[in-house]
């Protein structure tokens, strides 16, 4: 519909109508779930007896912040775990996933990564690149590292998977749930479960997910499937938009407690970390959390539609189920690549008069451009776009937070495209 603040080209105004029709049968999925996943974290909220008294602001030391602790068993529940650091001070998911990674691996253990390489900035972290060689990554510690790849459709490969675990009895399975820069699939929670069987039966390795951009896309997480633990930035999924920076690792109550001990140090491990205030904006995240979650889904549902509906290839399908909020578009070539992202700024909130450019973003090993126009810096639970100028110039877009600004965002990209004659 033109409601007349917009100069949309009757195409774009069209194919809106058509893909939105079309993504109807997405949209009632994705409603049940975010049902779901609503009243799992209401519930664990009341069981939990949240209170105004608990979104205080606490300063120094910080012992027993009561704020503090309750948050972390709410998230242990809603993530099915036994146990979780929830923290505004972990900076960004690798930050997390850092910790996570030292607090449970030492030196002489092995860390086998199951589904192929993972996310860019964790290659600087496990040592995988050389470039951040010397500066404590887990290879200068004396960690090993292995990899098996995924299988000529981007899925796990279970036989190779039992092949290199009964290989190298690694201490830890490491797990990317979401496809990252890629184009493979991302994994269901479903096929997370059948992994830890695997790793399971042969040997006691714990398994660890990167559980960026899966939370609450699904009914279950990693950890109601076996999983030992997972972690996750709260600018993404688990912040609901709200979280001002952070990320939380959630699982079984030993390794979280290790986990601690790399977060703080040893001896102080959970009890100390003030949260100055950042309580509520943590606790109103994680409640908004499945109901931002569905809308980022509904964009994406909505974005595949669209641009299949101009003929380029995107990923998921319309009508595939989802696993993960992100959606790539292959967009071609560098042209409609900037021009999308150029569309897609000039719709922001935020920023929406700046123009993205390509740079070379640190811990990213080709050119990025970005579209993002965020309350909050760098959050990609807003609408955003990724883009690292590289074949096959895909842009991987996510978020919304809520549909129908995200809509426009999209269509505006659309637009762009057309008026530079692109589409
Ligand atoms: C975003 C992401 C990370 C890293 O999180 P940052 O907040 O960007 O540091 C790691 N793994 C996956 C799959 C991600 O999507």
């Amino acid at each position: 519909m033109d409601n007349g603040f917009f100069d949309f080209d009757k195409r774009i105004l069209l194919a809106a109508e058509k893909a939105e029709k079309s993504a109807a049968a997405d949209f009632g999925y994705i409603n049940d779930v975010t049902e779901y996943n609503q009243q799992k974290v209401l519930f664990s909220f009341i069981r939990n007896a949240v209170s105004e008294a608990d979104f205080g602001a606490s300063t120094g030391y910080a012992y027993g912040d009561r704020g503090r602790e309750k948050l972390d068993r709410i998230y242990a529940e809603v993530f099915g775990g036994e146990d979780a650091l929830v923290r505004h001070s972990f900076t960004c998911g690798t930050h997390t996933l850092a910790v996570a990674l030292y607090g449970i691996l030492r030196p002489g253990d092995t860390m086998l990564c199951v589904t192929g390489t993972p996310y860019d900035t964790i290659h600087g972290v496990i040592g995988i690149s050389g470039k951040s060689k010397g500066q404590g990554t887990l290879a200068d510690l004396g960690v090993e590292y292995r990899q098996t790849e995924l299988d000529n459709n981007g899925k796990p490969d279970f036989e190779k998977i039992a092949e290199d675990v009964k290989k190298y009895k690694p201490k830890m399975v490491y797990i990317q749930r979401s496809r990252g820069y890629s184009l493979r699939p991302s994994l269901s929670v479903d096929v997370i479960g059948r992994i830890v069987s695997c790793v399971k039966s042969i040997c006691n390795s714990v398994v660890m997910v990167d559980n960026c951009y899966g939370e609450f896309v699904e009914k279950n997480e990693p950890l109601d499937v076996g999983a030992d633990i997972i972690a996750g930035s709260l600018i993404k999924n688990a912040g609901g938009g709200i979280a001002r920076s952070g990320g939380y690792i959630a699982g079984k109550k030993d390794l979280v407690e290790l986990c601690s001990y790399r977060m703080t140090t040893p001896g102080l491990g959970r009890e100390v970390g003030a949260t100055f205030g950042e309580n509520r904006n943590m606790f109103m995240g994680v409640f908004n959390a499945p109901h931002v979650v569905g809308e980022a889904l509904k964009t994406a549902a909505f974005s595949a539609s669209l641009f299949s509906g101009f003929d380029f290839e995107v990923t998921p399908a319309p009508g595939e189920i989802r696993h993960d909020i992100i959606q790539s578009v292959c967009l071609e070539n560098p042209e409609k690549l900037i021009a999308f992202c150029e569309g897609m700024q000039s719709g922001a909130p935020v920023d929406s008069f700046l123009t993205p450019e390509p740079w070379d973003m640190p811990g990213y090993d080709s050119k990025v451009i970005m579209a993002a126009g965020a309350f909050i810096m760098g959050a990609s639970i807003e609408l955003s776009a990724d883009a690292p100028l590289r074949e096959p110039f895909a842009v991987w877009m996510q978020g919304g937070l809520n549909y129908h600004s995200a809509k426009a965002g999209i269509m505006l990209a659309a637009q762009k495209m057309l008026d530079k004659g692109l589409i």
